[in-house]
């Protein structure tokens, strides 16, 4: 801790955003960046408390309290008190392989459960961890890192989202040889084609997926595993394979009037958008001169009202069927939990700039969409909703009566979530998909198909980029561990237990040649799923050296393993 007062000295500092009226005229990042001194006494906040809970990373009923990927908040908040910006970089890619997205896109349940936060505004979590990434790059400090050794073994990633990124990257500094295909165009999932440029610039993930190429992963993009390229194919090739392909199928909106042209998913709008502004076709799904209707309060919804705003919407409205969160946290909501309070997001707040008010309707359903009777929608028809406890205690939804309204509308985006991966891809593969739909996986993020993983939302169901990163990460260690012998050189949930560039030859016994390996040996195990392994090399044969062929598994895969000498061990490395 480096400053005991800090907390007592220095307020919060709040966000540095552009005005909204200034910012909705371009597509630039709402955030510019902040002064070295303002960090300094941001940093010094922070009490570097005993328990940690911004750290914890826990879901307490369903809701997140504390980083997901346990970030060393507390260490590089101090860090970036005394000045120590490069230890502060190397202590953040510890725990996060993309501080740049989350900096820029996480909601903060870190901050939501700082203990500052009990009796004053808490530490800016999110803002420091965005600036320590950023002047790592600025100073040249973030480099390829790539593996000292490779494996032999090959895994495929399938989807590029921030689960995918996550598990390539981890899978790559194993040592694993690392394909990852992608059917869009471009790599990055939600944050290239979903959140939009003012909230996450796309040149910030195209930097990073450089850096993971110059590591050594293979892109393969414009490429839909299942229909350009058999499952079947990739299970042959591969030792292993993860399935991040998201949570892509849109809820609907069961009313009359939804064939009406102008109704579209929200998806269909900013995934638009962004192709127009990367280069791409005009969009088809424009705002411009229109009345947008905006159905959904999360953040897709919000997505479509900044996109709506800056397209030159007439007119924005968002609806939401919740009742409007409370101020201040209620007594079933109580700190270190992620506060249920009311927000203005930055979609909300350019609205209110244009028109005076707040888009938000809330405890409001959608009856029907009217058309103009050329086939376009022009109007919505609504009513007031109320929450009432059934018998039973479910929660269900009932109409006020008198409170029918209509407004105009000949742009309306759906913006209801989504219900879970495309089922294709999972059955093509043979994963068995739980009750809500998503892809069913066991503590080690294996699925019902061995030598087949799943990570992120297709998983867990839709959820959030912080999340999707620790998922990626987690099932990387497991794929790790399936592929070599049941240990792992990556780290674990807590981000330790092993070194940032790994060496997959390591000290130590394993297994059954505990007896056999002397102090100054290395033991190293390697599987291969295909045919036995290549030979050794000469020299390597003979008295230093010994082979030991396991059996087979169950899946049919010969296991070799290695004891051997130091200088020959790292020499095996490489070339197997
Ligand atoms: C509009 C919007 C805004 C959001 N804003 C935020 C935010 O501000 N902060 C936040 O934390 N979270 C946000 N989220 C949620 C967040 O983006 C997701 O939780 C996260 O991206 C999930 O990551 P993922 O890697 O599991 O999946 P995705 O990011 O969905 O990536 C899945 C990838 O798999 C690819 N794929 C699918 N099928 C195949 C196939 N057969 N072959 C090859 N590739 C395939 C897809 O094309 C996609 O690129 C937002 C979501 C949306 C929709
Ligand atoms: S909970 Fe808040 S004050 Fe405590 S260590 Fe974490 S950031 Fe610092």
């Amino acid at each position: 801790m480096g400053k005991p007062t800090g907390f007592m000295e220095f307020g919060r500092e709040p966000a540095h955003v552009r005005p909204p009226l200034e910012r909705v005229k371009d597509w630039g990042e709402t955030h510019p960046g902040y002064e070295e001194a303002t960090l300094r006494d941001q940093g010094a906040r922070c009490m570097d408390c005993g328990i940690p809970y911004c750290h914890s990373g826990e879901l307490v009923n369903g809701l997140a309290m504390g980083c997901p990927i346990h970030n060393l908040i507390p260490e590089w908040n101090d860090l970036v008190y005394r000045g120590q910006w490069r230890e502060a970089i190397i202590r953040l890619h510890k725990t996060n392989n993309f501080p740049e997205f989350t900096g820029r896109v996480c909601p903060a349940p870190c901050e939501g459960s700082c203990t500052l936060g009990i009796s004053q505004p808490p530490v800016t979590i999110k803002m420091i961890e965005n600036e320590i990434i950023e002047r790592a790059f600025l100073e040249g400090w973030v480099v390829p890192e790539p593996p000292l050794s490779r494996t032999g073994m090959k895994a495929a990633v399938v989807g590029s989202g921030p689960a995918g990124l996550a598990a390539a990257a981890q899978l790559n500094r194993a040592g694993h040889a690392v394909t990852v295909f992608e059917r869009d165009d471009r790599v990055g999932g939600l944050l290239m084609y979903g959140i939009p440029n003012m909230k996450l610039d796309k040149s910030v993930i195209d930097r990073r997926v450089k850096l993971l190429e110059a590591e050594g992963i293979d892109f393969v993009t414009g490429t839909a595993v299942g229909l350009d390229i058999a499952a079947e194919k990739l299970v042959k090739e591969y030792d292993a394979v993860v399935l991040a392909i998201g949570s892509t199928v849109p809820r609907d909106l069961k009313v009359e009037g939804r064939e009406l042209a102008g109704v579209h998913f929200a998806m269909e709008f900013l995934v638009a958008n962004t192709r127009a502004l990367l280069g791409g076709p005009a969009t088809p799904v424009s705002a411009a001169g229109r009345d947008v209707v905006v159905i959904g309060g999360g953040d897709t919804g919000t997505d479509c009202v900044g996109t709506a705003i800056r397209q030159g919407a007439k007119s924005v409205v968002q609806l939401e069927i919740l009742p409007r969160p409370p101020e201040t946290r209620t007594a079933d909501n109580p700190w270190p939990q992620w506060p249920k309070v009311y927000k203005v997001d930055y979609g909300q707040e350019e609205a209110a700039a244009m028109w005076g008010a707040d888009p938000r309707r809330y405890l409001v359903n959608t009856r029907r969409l009217v058309g103009d009777g050329g086939g376009h929608v022009k109007a919505i028809e609504t009513v007031e909703i109320e929450w009432v406890h059934a018998p039973g205690g479910r929660l269900e939804m009932n109409e006020c009566a008198g409170t029918e309204g209509s407004l105009p509308a000949d742009l309306v985006l759906i913006a209801m979530g989504f219900t879970g991966p495309a089922p294709e891809l999972p059955a093509a593969f043979g994963c068995k998909l739980d009750h809500r739909g998503n892809i069913v996986h066991d503590d080690d993020f294996m699925t019902t198909t061995p030598g087949v993983f799943a990570a992120g939302d297709c998983a867990r169901g839709q959820s959030l980029v912080v999340w999707a990163i620790n998922e990626g990460r987690l099932a990387a260690r497991a794929v790790d561990k399936f592929l070599m012998f049941g240990e792992s050189v990556l780290p674990d949930y807590l981000g330790g237990g092993a070194p940032a560039t790994a060496i997959r030859w390591h000290t130590g016994p394993i297994g059954d040649l505990r007896a056999e390996a002397e102090p100054d040996q290395r033991v190293g195990a390697a599987q291969r799923l295909h045919g036995p392994l290549p030979p050794l090399p000469v020299e390597a044969e003979g008295g230093d050296l010994r082979r030991r062929s396991g059996p087979e598994d169950a899946l049919g895969r010969h296991l070799s393993v290695f004891v051997a000498p130091l200088h020959l061990a790292s020499r095996l490395a490489v070339e197997h």
